[in-house]
């Protein structure tokens, strides 16, 4: 029985909110804390039962702080934005509390998509005894996990890894990103990384792509080589990796959007100034967008989500896919909710829960393939992600 805090009443934290309410043997008391406070209680009504609401700012540690004491949670789910990682972990410190989130801490005024700065906080964490986790969302997350679970069970060294993250599915709207526009903006407009025989290999972005076929008639994808944090972690926990690659589905119509909004500079995160007022193109952007919290009722259609990887067992190479397939509608039905939102806030839950119930209480700050994997697939299977493993006789994304 305990207690959490929410803290970010976006699309995430909307489905975050749903699935711990789910489980009152698990979550006993929740608190949903935002910018908006508005947004936490149009949460709250939706669940059937008692949610406490709050309206905080997380960008300020001592507010942080006095909400914490105050509410006393075992454990703080962040969910807000990548920028606010560092306010809400030194809270965390202050107050003697768990830390958990699903991206990582990101500046405001570069894209970087590094986990150097919480990585930095080990120590802190280690002698507070307390348990940060990072990267519990579905890439990072759960593809983490299936690396974890494939090298565990199905391996004794992996070789190759790609994630390939495919949503299937259409919400009707000309342009509308499925997550926060800015953060996923800034994560397909970066430089492409990848992992290479030891090293980061940088290639312009986008400028990889490959067709790919998804089990259980999910259909075929163009899909595009980019960057994604969880390359930086699992090629640092996983050495004898000698390839790791990330792979997501863009339509023709979400690029040529994206070209155009880029060219004419809506993408930028640099300051600019309009008639007196300093405004950052790519905020500015996402404030037309739809919100993807909105996207829900409309979108139509599956995910599919999984990990390809080669290595060997015993004195046999091997090629084992690892996947989620998820429908949107049908995550609409349970938490109104498209399956973005809801492939993000299932697993948060679940590293929430594998915290609360001792699991994965190790003090010191770590990423989420550190954990042994099995609780969480477990989970994934019971509380609405269920995964399936095929073994492959070939995989070949070059083209
Ligand atoms: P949204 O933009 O829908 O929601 C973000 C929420 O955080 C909003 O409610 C917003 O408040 C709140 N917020 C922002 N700044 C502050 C602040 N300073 N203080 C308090 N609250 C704040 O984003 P998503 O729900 O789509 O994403 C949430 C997180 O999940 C992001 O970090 C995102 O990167 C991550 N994510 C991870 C994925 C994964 O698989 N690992 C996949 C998708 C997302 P307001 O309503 O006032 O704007």
């Amino acid at each position: 029985m305990s207690k959490v805090l929410i803290i970010g009443a976006g699309g995430v934290g909307g489905v975050v909110t749903h699935k711990c309410a789910q489980l009152p043997e698990i979550f006993s008391e929740i608190v949903l804390a935002s910018r908006t406070e508005s947004k936490c209680k149009a949460i709250a009504e939706q669940v059937n039962r008692p949610i406490k609401t709050a309206q905080i700012d997380a960008d300020n540690v001592p507010e942080l702080v006095k909400l914490i004491n105050a509410e006393k949670p075992s454990l703080v789910i962040n969910v807000a934005l990548p920028y606010q990682d560092l306010t809400i972990m030194d809270a965390c410190l202050e107050a003697g509390v768990h830390y958990m989130d699903t991206a990582n801490y990101e500046p405001l005024d570069t894209a970087k998509f590094e986990y150097k700065w919480q990585w930095a906080y080990h120590e802190k964490f280690e002698k507070a005894g307390l348990t940060a986790l990072l990267g519990s969302g579905f890439d990072p997350g759960a593809t983490n996990v299936f690396t974890a679970y494939l090298a565990k069970h199905y391996f004794d060294e992996i070789h190759e890894l790609d994630i390939i993250d495919v949503n299937g599915g259409d919400h009707g709207y000309p342009f509308a990103t499925n997550f926060n526009p800015e953060i996923n903006i800034r994560e397909v407009t970066a430089e492409c990384r990848h992992w290479e025989n030891g090293e980061f290999v940088t290639t312009p972005a986008m400028s990889k792509k490959a067709e790919f076929t998804c089990p259980e008639e999910v259909g075929t994808f163009n899909i595009y080589r980019m960057y994604h944090e969880e390359l930086e972690s699992l090629s640092k926990h996983y050495p004898t990796l000698k390839r790791a690659q990330f792979w997501m589905s863009f339509s023709d119509n979400y690029l040529n959007h994206l070209e155009v909004l880029g060219n004419v500079g809506m993408t930028g995160i640099e300051e600019v100034e309009y008639q007196g007022q300093k405004i950052v193109p790519i905020q500015f952007l996402a404030k037309l967008l739809p919100d993807p919290s909105s996207l829900g009722p409309r979108t139509k259609g599956r995910t599919c989500i999984g990990c390809v990887v080669r290595g060997v067992k015993g004195s046999k190479e091997r090629i084992v896919y690892i996947y989620n397939i998820c429908d949107h509608q049908a995550c609409y039905q349970e938490v109104q909710s498209q399956a973005i939102s809801y492939t993000t806030g299932v697993p948060a839950m679940i590293g929430a829960m594998n915290i609360l119930n001792g699991n994965w209480v190790k003090p010191g700050v770590w990423n989420i393939e550190q954990f042994d994997p099995d609780p969480f697939m477990d989970a994934m299977n019971k509380y609405g992600l269920p995964w399936k493993v095929v073994e492959l006789t070939d995989f070949n994304l070059d083209q």
